[in-house]
């Protein structure tokens, strides 16, 4: 296999999001990687050299095979996940089962083609078979089976799991991870509408591990060409390897609603096993048409058996299973239209254990009846912009999504043609923090609308704020979702470094001798290409060293040298080889309850440094941050005045210099603000202008 091929997987695999926080796992991965062509000559001591350098004496062997089979199960849930479609797979053969003659050991790291069409055992995991003879295969798997009989040998070679799927003709195919077909089914009465298996022919099939042990079953909701009798869509459910286990009907005959009632299924999601409850399926379903509502949120065991489930007045047609609140247990998000709130769009969570009731309605003929009570954790109902309420009978909220923690989703203004998304985003504590038209379609379509005419006018600042009401009817402390301003030193950077502010709006940049002392700011940006060609440096030239102390920023993709660790987007501050600490400055632009959370990331190869955040003169948070990748995280909650300053300050310790800094500080906005839009479109809490502003001397960014 080409060498640089190889390369290349390692560093993918060095500089993914699974790996992100595994420094340990990164270190000994590349020295595998470095002894590949030599992996006889490597012995464990040699690798508690390189991993534990100050602990040769007290590290044994049995700790290395620890590591490797962290590193192995790493590797494996790396090609899981961000790693599906990488054309090289990087594994570690057991070790610990020696040849048949037991002199020949198996290599520590192996690199194999995955796409490989004549080579079978190139989708195998733990074995190389290749690369042995065929004598020697034969003995240890012979030796292999006599001790562990059939058990390990099904897991030495697992078959090919069920990765995607598509609809040919009348036949449903289902295809491995590599894309070859692993077997299909016929469906004499074909599939249809187009409408319900939309553009992309991979929808409405789900792949989930419904047992638990790596066993991929697919889940396709079955509905057929249209015909002069109307059908519900069916649920099927096969095993890995096609076999068909079981099948589910959506919807349920109800008094409100006239018969015959079809019913279709739109999405699928897994909650996950716990202490208490085994794994569960959970199905979103709604009646035909979609719009009208109302939906089923049905939670099934893995058997395809109904246990409980949730009514919905409205049409849903988004649903995700997603741990929102970040405690480790799975919560269902729907969206879709509340009918009877006005038609608006609407967002829905339920508690993974409270799957039951019927949405409580204000309009009567909206309320089912016969059921339990409601148990929604979370009720939103989304403004209605006057194009929507003008030209259309609702807007609807689709894909929410979770990501960093935060909650997105998108409310479609328009319907014909469909689109015109405002974006919204909720942080961690169901804060909305932004609330925006996605792109030019609303403003265009907007502009089109009321160009004539008495209700001629353009969008503007004001009817942007009115995204900014969205009502919680269950969930939240006051009637609208609670707003708040939010500040992160990245996304901000690059604008200050452009015009060369400092202070940049809320941030300035700086240098100082100890964590309380003066700061210096600095007075000169440059892009001196040490970190990369894309670091946008801020220094001073009067103490500058090789590009330290400093503060700087990633506008490129992720940079490693092999002595830099620096991820896109992202900032980084470079402790002084002079001895200065190198500082992010945050000046508060209002008096309030500020959140502050984030990390400090070894982002240096050999990194020594003390960082601590220092708020109006007082140390709140000190750590140090000893190899590339560790975190130091901090969640601190803050009473500021206008004016008062948080520092996020790097000092040299013993080793390099260069230490990321990632925060993001939110106020929530007082009930008695009338949150409004920057200029840049971020949320301000209140229109009066910040006291703050007053004491920077250029004030870039946050104009009112
Ligand atoms: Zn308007």
């Amino acid at each position: 296999m080409d060498p640089g091929a190889i390369h290349e997987q390692i560093d993918r695999i060095l500089h993914s999001q699974s790996f992100a926080n595994k420094g340990q796992l990164r270190k000994l991965l590349e020295v595998l990687y470095t002894n590949m062509q030599s992996h006889a000559a490597l012995k464990p001591d040699q690798v508690i050299k390189e991993l534990w350098p100050a602990e040769t004496k007290t590290k044994r062997p049995a700790d290395v095979a620890t590591e490797m089979n962290r590193l192995r199960h790493a590797l494996r849930s790396y090609y899981e996940s961000e790693g599906d479609g990488d054309p090289i797979t990087i594994y570690l053969p057991n070790r610990g089962v020696t040849a048949g003659d037991g002199t020949r050991q198996r290599p520590w790291i192996v690199a194999k083609t995955r796409l490989d069409p004549e080579d079978e055992a190139g989708r195998s995991w733990h074995v190389d078979l290749r690369s042995w003879p065929q004598l020697v295969l034969v003995a240890a798997l012979a030796t292999v089976f006599a001790f562990t009989g059939h058990f390990l040998l099904s897991m030495l070679l697992p078959s090919p799991q069920p990765r995607m799927g598509r609809l040919d003709g009348t036949r449903l195919r289902i295809m491995g991870a590599d894309g070859k077909e692993l077997w299909s089914k016929e469906f004499a009465q074909g599939f249809g509408p187009d409408s319900y298996y939309e553009k992309d022919n991979g929808t409405r099939i789900w792949f989930l591990d419904l047992e638990g042990k790596g066993h991929t079953s697919v889940l396709f909701s079955y509905l057929p060409t249209p015909d002069a009798q109307p059908h519900s869509s069916t649920l099927i459910c096969y095993s890995d390897r096609g076999k068909e286990k079981w099948r589910w009907t959506p919807g349920s005959k109800l008094p409100e609603i006239d018969e015959p009632a079809t019913y279709r299924t739109f999405a699928v999601g897994l909650l996950r096993a716990t202490e208490k409850r085994p794994l569960r399926i959970v199905v979103l379903s709604n009646l035909d048409p979609w719009w009208g509502g109302p939906s089923q949120i049905a939670a099934l065991d893995s058997k395809g058996k109904t246990l409980s489930e949730y009514w919905h007045s409205g049409g849903f047609h988004d649903m995700v299973v997603v741990d929102l609140y970040g405690d480790g247990k799975d919560e269902i998000v729907a969206s879709g239209i509340a009918h009877g709130y006005d038609a608006r769009a609407t967002l829905v969570v339920l508690d993974a254990d409270r799957v039951s009731g019927a949405s409580k309605e204000v309009q009567p003929e909206y309320q089912l009846h016969g059921m339990a009570t409601d148990q929604e954790r979370l009720r939103l109902l989304f403004p209605r912009s006057d194009l929507n309420r003008a030209a259309f009978r609702y807007n609807s909220a689709i894909e929410p999504a979770v990501q960093h923690g935060d909650l997105r989703l998108s409310v479609l203004e328009c319907l014909a043609p469909v689109g015109c998304p405002v974006r919204y985003e909720f942080d961690k504590n169901l804060h909305l923090i932004a609330a925006h038209p996605g792109n030019q379609e609303f403003e265009n379509a907007h502009g089109r609308f009321y160009k004539n005419g008495k209700d001629a006018h353009s969008f503007g600042a004001e009817e942007q704020a009115a995204f900014l009401k969205v009502r919680c009817l269950v969930g939240c402390p006051s009637e609208f979702v609670p707003v708040a301003e939010t500040y992160d030193p990245a996304a901000s950077f690059e604008k200050g470094w452009t015009t060369h502010s400092n202070p940049n709006g809320v941030w300035s940049y700086g240098y100082s001798s100890g964590f309380t002392d003066a700061i210096t700011l600095y007075d000169r940006t440059v892009r001196n290409g040490i970190n990369g060609p894309n670091a946008q440096y801020w220094i001073s030239p009067a103490v500058n060293r090789g590009g330290s102390p400093s503060a700087e920023y990633n506008g490129g993709p992720a940079f490693n040298d092999g002595n830099v660790d620096f991820p896109a987007e992202r900032l980084v501050l470079v402790a002084g080889i002079g001895g200065q600490y190198s500082d992010l400055v945050f000046t508060a632009p209002g008096s309030g309850q500020y959140s502050i959370e984030g990390n400090f990331r070894g982002a240096q190869y050999g990194v020594g440094t003390f960082v601590g955040i220092v708020a109006d003169g007082r140390v709140v948070f000190r750590s140090r941050i000893t190899s590339v990748g560790q975190l130091a995280p901090f969640r601190i909650t803050l009473d500021l005045d206008a004016g008062s300053k948080v520092v996020f300050s790097v000092g040299p310790d013993r080793g390099r210099q260069n230490t990321g800094i990632s925060a993001t500080i939110t106020k929530p906005c007082a009930l008695t603000d009338k949150p409004s839009f920057t200029s840049a479109g971020e949320i301000a809490c209140s229109t009066s202008a910040p006291a703050a502003r007053t004491s920077l001397k250029s004030a870039a960014g946050r104009t009112p």
